[in-house]
């Protein structure tokens, strides 16, 4: 893979305030992704590629990720970055709204990355387990969303996304089929391991 064009896409994103991949939760994912060398990868929200062409290193050999994007030009800009880096062979995108992908979709992932609309993070952790291999991981970004998922007080325009955050980390920590880890790296990232 090619880092310095992988350094450039990621400085591009973030000067276009494109919410990319935050370099400690990256670290924490390095960690689990090591470990387990995925064979199947899905990726909800794909935005220009930045975190799937950094997951496509860690993929056991003939290995492969699934992600979605609906925004057309974020999907044309996603293939554009793929290629450039090299790993068009490892990175599949499906192109549209994920609520209506998912449900078309039956392969069995080792991991499941949600980032997208915090809104529907409850429907895709639904989507998620159906998918989920034992001992597969569901790590999901932004869950503590600035903050607002652990306070008390929040304003209008976040309430929906808070209400179904909360819905979602009230559901990894109940299903006894999952173990659960929250950590306040970047925006927030839940680890939600299947045991058998
Ligand atoms: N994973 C990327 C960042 C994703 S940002 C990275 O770290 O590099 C979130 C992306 O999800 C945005 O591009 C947005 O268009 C997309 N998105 C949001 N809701 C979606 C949905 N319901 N279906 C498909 N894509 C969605
Ligand atoms: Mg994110």
């Amino acid at each position: 893979m090619n880092k310095k064009i992988l350094q450039k896409i990621k400085e591009n994103a973030l000067e276009r305030h494109i919410p990319i991949l935050m370099d400690d939760t990256l670290e924490v994912i390095d960690k689990i992704l090591t470990e387990k060398k995925p064979e199947k990868i899905l990726e909800i929200g794909t935005a220009v590629g930045y975190s799937a062409i950094c997951f496509s290193e860690y993929l056991a050999e003939s290995g492969r990720i699934d992600t979605i994007e609906r925004e057309h030009d974020k999907v044309e800009e996603a293939k554009d970055n793929i290629k450039k880096v090299g790993v068009e062979e490892k990175i599949r995108i499906y192109e549209g709204d994920a609520v209506n992908i998912l449900p078309t979709l039956n392969e069995q992932y080792d991991i499941v990355f949600i980032d997208a609309a915090k809104g529907k993070y409850p429907f895709f952790l639904e989507q998620a387990l159906r998918m989920l291999k034992d001992e597969g991981i569901i790590l999901a970004d932004n869950i503590l969303y600035k903050g607002y998922v652990m306070s008390d007080y929040n304003k209008h325009k976040q309430r929906t996304a808070v209400t179904h955050l909360r819905q979602y980390i009230k559901e990894i920590t109940e299903n006894p089929n999952l173990e659960t880890t929250i950590l306040e790296v970047g925006d927030g990232l839940a680890i939600s391991k299947k045991i058998k």
